[in-house]
């Protein structure tokens, strides 16, 4: 089969012929039909110092699919061939405590498909029985290709309440635009997102209906006072991963603020623990999804009316991945699709 394959210990991804994943007594054969080009993907791509540490080579990469099921492992009961899936990628033990008591998304043990297992960048690819996720025919494959950083924006967006709540957003890639519009659909009163990139602030102003502030030329402050917003935001999703966004979030949060943190920093850097403290701030990190809650709620909210479909901002056939990787690596506003 063909698959894209981070075949050498340098810059670059390449499509190459290799065998069809052989299936386990409780795995499933997916035939891949469309897959997403997450962030992760990209820095595969580029090859940095987290990747040199993580991915061994040769691994065909990808982790955000949909497609169809084209074997069941002998044990496999509940699923059958032709059923439309997509699935969780992140394949836990089950010795931990965490897994014990039912909460897989803690267990320590957890391995990444296109990061440390064979992965879906390819046109089959093997995975658990018990991570896949049976597709509603109201959501399509291209939908169904971007559940997975969905699923962080949902588990990140509902980690607090934040119905009737004041929420800010900092950074507006494809996962931050999709919680944003997470926040809108489940009630938030004011949702506020920033970027220094007009092109994802405009992006995100299209796909949901928020305020976009340019932290580059504009001031927080007095898009607060615009919107009557006396106190600071009662909620923040970071999802820039850059330092000063997490600092700005803290100037402006309410006192007793609650912080839900997604993005992930480059590098370690000096920071005021003392500002939590005085200010009684409460900080979640979040990782992944919640296997299989966060499915279930994405689910349920895009069958009634939660529409991300204008984050997918390119859709290119599999062959022409060369320059899907070209435009990702260069900051591409939205999410592009390859369709296998
Ligand atoms: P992305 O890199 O596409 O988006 C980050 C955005 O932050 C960019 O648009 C950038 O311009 C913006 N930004 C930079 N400086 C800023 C500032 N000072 N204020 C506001 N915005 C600023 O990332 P993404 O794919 O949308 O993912 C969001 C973050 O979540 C990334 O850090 C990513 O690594 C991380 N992530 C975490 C998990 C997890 O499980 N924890 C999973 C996927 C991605
Ligand atoms: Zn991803």
């Amino acid at each position: 089969m063909k698959a894209l394959v981070k075949a050498r210990a340098e810059r670059g991804i390449w499509m190459q012929d290799v065998p069809t994943p052989e299936i386990g007594p409780a795995d499933v054969l997916v035939k891949v039909r469309k897959t997403g080009i997450c962030g992760t993907d990209v820095h595969i791509y580029n090859w940095d110092e987290w990747a040199q540490q993580t991915v061994p080579v040769p691994l065909v990469t990808g982790h955000e699919y949909a497609g169809e099921i084209a074997a069941v492992g002998a044990e496999v009961r509940h699923l059958q061939v032709g059923q439309r899936v997509s699935g969780e990628g992140h394949v836990v033990g089950l010795r931990s405590r965490a897994a014990r008591a039912g909460k897989y998304h803690l267990d320590p043990e957890t391995k990444g498909i296109g990061v440390n297992l064979p992965g879906a960048f390819a046109e089959y690819v093997r995975i658990p029985a018990f991570n896949i996720v049976p597709l509603p025919d109201s959501v399509d494959d291209e939908i169904g290709a971007i559940l997975d950083p969905l699923g962080n924006a949902v588990h990140t967006a509902l980690s607090f309440d934040i119905v009737g709540e004041d929420v800010l957003i900092t950074g507006a890639g494809p996962i931050g635009i999709m919680g944003a519009a997470v926040a809108r659909h489940v009630g938030a009163r004011h949702v506020v997102i920033t970027d220094v990139n007009p092109q994802r602030l405009a992006l995100a102003a299209e796909v949901a209906d928020v305020v976009p502030v340019n932290v580059a030329s504009q001031s927080l402050e007095e898009q607060m006072q615009r919107l009557g917003m006396r106190e600071g935001f009662d909620v923040g999703l970071e999802m820039s991963g850059a330092p000063p966004a997490l600092e700005q979030m803290l100037d402006h949060m309410v006192m007793g603020g609650r912080i839900a943190l997604l993005g992930i920093p480059a590098r370690p850097f000096p920071f005021d623990l003392g500002r939590i403290v005085f200010r009684m701030i409460t900080l979640k990190g979040i990782y992944g999804r919640e296997m299989f809650e966060t499915w279930h709620k994405m689910l349920a909210m895009l069958e009634s009316g939660l529409d991300v479909r204008k984050v997918i901002t390119g859709r290119l056939a599999a062959a022409d991945y060369g320059e899907a990787f070209a435009r990702a690596a260069a900051g591409e506003p939205g999410k592009i699709i390859l369709d296998w």
